[in-house]
């Protein structure tokens, strides 16, 4: 994949060319396609996965043909520093394209901002209280206005530029393409989406971070005394549906077989196992014929499964990440849906931990607290099963 599937003017690929992208990012590569045929979009995305050249590229392209020296596009953003950013984003990739850009935010005299607004700019990235002041005052006109991007909604949420932001829309034209661009969607940037766009296209990066709806709870206890706390924790839970992890294989096994002899049905997954015997555990697992699987993260990547009640990490992973792919991640961004407000979800997508860490999972307390053993940990939903 390369940037020549968009069709971009060979004004704006000489730009593409001279920043030295060769490969679009995967929000480039979602974004801009809906962006350039005129879409409203909302993109889930943070500042460094490429979101800015993911809207400034549809931009570009829009603004090569038709009026200059008006306000066409208007990125309202929280920062300056950002504002400079997509300035100098701007800058490079329009550069063979004659579109001029001017930055508005505060702290700077007004004056240079009002010469370049007087004398006219295509595009123009602003922080919202300094513009305000510029519309204020007649020095910015914005009914000539076909692009606006809301970059780092939430971000100018958490600044309280809300109000602000809302007061912008209200001079900005009715019919124009909006893309808004936010890591996260509180509700009032919900809120703020559906008042501002037009039947968007969602677009999303995934971002490794929790599942929302899982409570998590952490166990500090001796190694010898881990099996035993895990059979406690068992018997006191309501768990129908258990997924345990361990360092190595034969833990697996033998916490299996441990388990089994304490009445429960149990299945193990590990790369002693083959592959036939695999597939057994996880379609049992997964049709509720075993209550419990026990695997190792080798053996756990890449499976899929809906409707799990309870992670426990009987060895604690050896990074952040690898737990979060263990315990699940709220993935509806990297289907392209709202991350929030989402459903209380019981899918885990336990992929990758194990191709990043391969040999995975030395618990750190081995190696960092003496003998003092990793605490199993039991992560369960906060709401309950449906
Ligand atoms: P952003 O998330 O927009 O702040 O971009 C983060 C960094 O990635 C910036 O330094 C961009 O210049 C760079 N970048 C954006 N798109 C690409 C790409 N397709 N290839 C290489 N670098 C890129």
């Amino acid at each position: 994949m390369n940037f020549d599937q968009f069709n971009l003017d060979p004004r704006i690929m000489e730009g593409v060319r001279a920043a030295g992208y060769a490969v679009p990012t995967p929000i480039q590569s979602a974004a801009i396609p809906p962006a350039l045929a005129g879409h409203d979009l909302i993109g889930t995305a943070q500042t460094g996965t490429g979101k800015t050249a993911a809207f400034v590229l549809p931009i570009l392209q829009r603004l090569l043909n038709g009026p200059r020296r008006r306000a066409r596009a208007l990125i309202v953003t929280p920062t300056r520093e950002l504002a400079e950013q997509i300035n100098d984003t701007i800058r490079a990739l329009g550069q063979g394209t004659g579109l001029r850009c001017a930055t508005i935010y505060g702290g700077v005299p007004m004056a240079p901002q009002e010469r370049a607004l007087r004398e006219g700019v295509e595009i123009l990235v602003a922080c919202p209280g300094r513009l305000l002041d510029h519309i204020d005052q007649g020095n910015a006109k914005l009914d000539g206005l076909e692009v606006l991007v809301l970059d780092e909604a939430d971000r100018m949420f958490d600044m309280g530029f809300l109000p602000a932001v809302r007061r912008i829309l209200s001079h900005v034209p009715a019919r124009r393409q909006t893309m808004l661009f936010s890591a996260t969607f509180p509700a009032e940037i919900e809120q703020l989406a559906a008042q501002a766009l037009r039947n968007p296209k969602r677009v999303a990066v995934g971002i490794s971070r929790p599942a929302t709806t899982v409570s998590h709870a952490l166990y500090p206890v001796a190694q010898h005394l881990k099996t035993g706390l895990t059979l406690e924790l068992l018997k006191r839970t309501d768990a129908h549906s258990v997924l345990i992890f361990t360092r190595t294989k034969h833990r697996a096994s033998r916490l299996a077989h441990q388990l089994e002899r304490a009445g429960y049905r149990v299945t193990a997954l590990h790369s002693n196992r083959s592959q036939n015997q695999r597939q057994a555990a996880l379609d049992g697992f997964r049709a509720g014929k075993y209550q419990i699987m026990v695997a190792t993260d080798i053996a756990a990547r890449g499976i899929d499964v809906e409707r799990i009640s309870h992670v426990i990490n009987y060895d604690i992973p050896d990074t952040a990440d690898a737990y979060i792919h263990r315990i699940g991640r709220t993935d509806d961004r990297a289907r392209g849906r709202p991350a929030n407000p989402a459903p209380p979800r019981r899918r885990l997508r336990l992929r990758r931990a194990a191709a990043r860490h391969p040999g995975a999972a030395r618990p750190p307390a081995r190696s960092g607290a003496g003998r003092r053993a990793a605490a199993p940990g039991a992560a369960r939903p906060a709401a309950r099963s449906p």
